[in-house]
């Protein structure tokens, strides 16, 4: 069975194919054209919707096509609240990316593990995935600058804050451009969500699936 995802290149059509989707799943319907717009996008979604895929897609296809990151200066941020999810994301951007002729570099960084190595991987870094806390260790050592970021993706919004990261994620707000692009995720919705919701993103589409 063949698809057709529209707005997508034929590489990331591609891709999607090898990786056995045979369609998009809802959230990826309805998120991808509205993230190609441009739109802020509030996903109620649970692990398992295709949620990563909702946002990888569409980030992949707005930045092939530009010029790569300047050294230090990450495009695009997906903050998680787990290493797990971290690696999990890196790959799912990776396994999509393949066929691109410009490449987008993605990278995973989180706590837990020694920060050298990290440090050193981040020249030319498009796409940054990252736990709060090491995210901000790296900005403190000057290994990443967060002031060009066009995307920010929270995703698991809600283990997140559960896991204690409001005040990392706080700091980590005020550091990027006000103008920029915002995506997040979360299976539930209320109090600190609330107040992000409120607070960061800007007339969000919104998609519960
Ligand atoms: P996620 O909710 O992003 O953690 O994705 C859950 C799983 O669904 C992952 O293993 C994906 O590879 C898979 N997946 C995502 N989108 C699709 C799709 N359109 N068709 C089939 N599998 C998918």
């Amino acid at each position: 069975m063949s698809f057709a995802a529209p707005g997508l290149s034929q590489a990331l059509q591609k891709a999607i194919k090898e990786q056995g989707y045979t369609a998009l799943y809802p959230i990826q319907e309805q998120a991808i054209p509205a993230i190609l717009k441009g739109k802020d996008v509030l996903g109620i979604a649970q692990t398992g919707s295709g949620k990563t895929a909702a946002f990888a897609l569409p980030i992949l296809e707005l930045f092939h096509k530009k010029t790569t990151s300047k050294n230090r200066f990450v495009k695009a941020l997906v903050l998680v609240p787990t290493r797990e999810l971290a690696v999990q994301v890196e790959e799912t951007f990776y396994n999509l990316s393949l066929h691109l002729t410009q490449k987008v570099k993605t990278l995973a960084v989180y706590g837990g593990v020694s920060i050298n190595p990290q440090m050193m991987k981040l020249s030319g870094t498009d796409v940054l995935v990252a736990t709060p806390g090491r995210l901000l260790d790296l900005v403190e050592h000057n290994a990443v600058k967060l002031s060009e970021v066009e995307i920010l993706v929270l995703d698991e919004a809600d283990k997140m804050l559960n896991l204690g990261f409001k005040e990392e994620m706080d700091r980590i707000f005020g550091l990027l451009p006000a103008k920029r692009q915002n995506l997040l995720f979360s299976a539930t919705l209320g109090g600190d969500i609330q107040t992000i919701v409120d607070t960061q993103l800007h007339n969000p589409v919104t998609i519960a699936v």
